[in-house]
């Protein structure tokens, strides 16, 4: 059995509380957070405060941390490292090079291991961008997002004064993806790949007309995209907007000998984000838990992992079914 903590109960926590169900080689210890553990309602795991957890060291194979990107994970996954096993889905794209120095850093010192920027995006998503890249050298990549809702332009949306609640979906155009499928290249902008959908419930007082402007000449989040606007009540908002949908593709066409066309597309349709990506984080647990038995310290990615060490089922089983 390899235990697992959780530590940070938001969507991702549950998503993982709730993944770990589906996986019988593994064994929820309990689900660590900052907040005052009677305040945190689990799906029946034990909750317990973080500041409990240095007393389980050495007694926990990994740490699942399900922190925030922008202020936790920074700190959280170089912190914990130091006393545990650790993986993480720090999505920060940019900032992932200096994550991995930090965590690296961590975990060769204590050796222990820990996996960063795990689910799908970074996670999977990254993964076939290496794969097809590498096999077909001579080509172009894309990625489209969606349809699904981005936190980022929700949370943009909201801090607009006069907007009392608003949910924001981004959508791939998908005619420019099967034109693309089709052979065709294009030199592609922003605006030609993704559509922005808002849905937006009004405070008292402000006017459609005046929000909408400022929506869609917001720059860096809205300027560059067609934006739709649609006005709702904060009951239809309620009601219609708080599954957590998400997905996208990871686009290669290329050629392998001057007319020869082909193309690989890596697909996924998700109806909760959170609770896939959390599923991503359980696999690579796993993987996590075996590394830290060879004695591999240090600090990894999707692209350092065996992909059978994904898996629970014997290697030779693998040959047999699976390839
Ligand atoms: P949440 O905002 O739901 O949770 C983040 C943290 O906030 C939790 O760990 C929890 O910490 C705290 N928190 C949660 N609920 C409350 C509350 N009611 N009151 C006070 N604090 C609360 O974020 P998500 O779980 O949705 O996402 C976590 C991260 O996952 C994102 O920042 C994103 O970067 C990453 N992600 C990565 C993906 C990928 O493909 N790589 C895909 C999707 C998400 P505590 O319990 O300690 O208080």
């Amino acid at each position: 059995m390899i235990k697992v903590a959780i530590v940070g109960y938001g969507n991702l926590g549950r998503g993982v509380e709730r993944a770990l169900q589906q996986n019988a080689d593994m064994e929820l210890v309990g689900i660590y957070s900052r907040r005052d553990p009677s305040t945190v309602h689990t799906e029946g795991a034990p909750a317990y405060a973080l500041a409990e957890l240095e007393q389980q060291k050495g007694k926990i194979d990994v740490c699942i941390l399900c922190g925030g990107s922008a202020t936790d994970l920074p700190v959280q996954t170089p912190s914990l490292t130091k006393d545990f096993n650790t993986i993480d889905s720090f999505d920060t794209h940019a900032k992932i090079p200096e994550h991995f120095a930090n965590v690296d850093q961590a975990a060769k010192e204590n050796q222990t291991v820990s996996i960063i920027s795990t689910g799908w995006d970074p996670g999977l998503f990254s993964l076939n961008r290496l794969y097809a890249e590498s096999i077909l050298p001579k080509g172009e990549t894309y990625t489209f997002w969606g349809k699904g809702v981005s936190q980022g332009h929700s949370d943009a949306l909201r801090r607009i004064n006069g907007v009392a609640d608003a949910i924001q979906y981004t959508i791939p155009k998908n005619e420019v993806i099967e034109r693309l499928k089709a052979g065709e290249t294009l030199e592609l902008t922003t605006r030609d790949k993704h559509l922005r959908e808002c849905f937006v419930v009004l405070a008292d007082g402000a006017e459609e007309a005046a929000i909408k402007e400022e929506i869609v000449t917001m720059p860096n989040y809205f300027d560059e995209y067609d934006t739709i606007v649609h006005f709702i009540s904060a009951e239809d908002l309620a009601r219609d907007h708080q599954a957590m949908p998400h997905g996208g593709t990871v686009l290669r066409t290329g050629i392998t000998h001057e007319q020869t066309k082909q193309v690989i597309e890596y697909n996924l349709q998700l109806e909760s984000n959170p609770e896939f990506t959390a599923s991503v984080l359980v696999a690579y647990a796993r993987a996590c838990a075996r590394f830290a038995k060879e004695e591999q310290f240090g600090a990894f990615t999707v692209f350092d992992i065996p992909p059978k060490y994904l898996s629970s089922v014997e290697d030779a089983t693998l040959r047999k079914e699976l390839l």
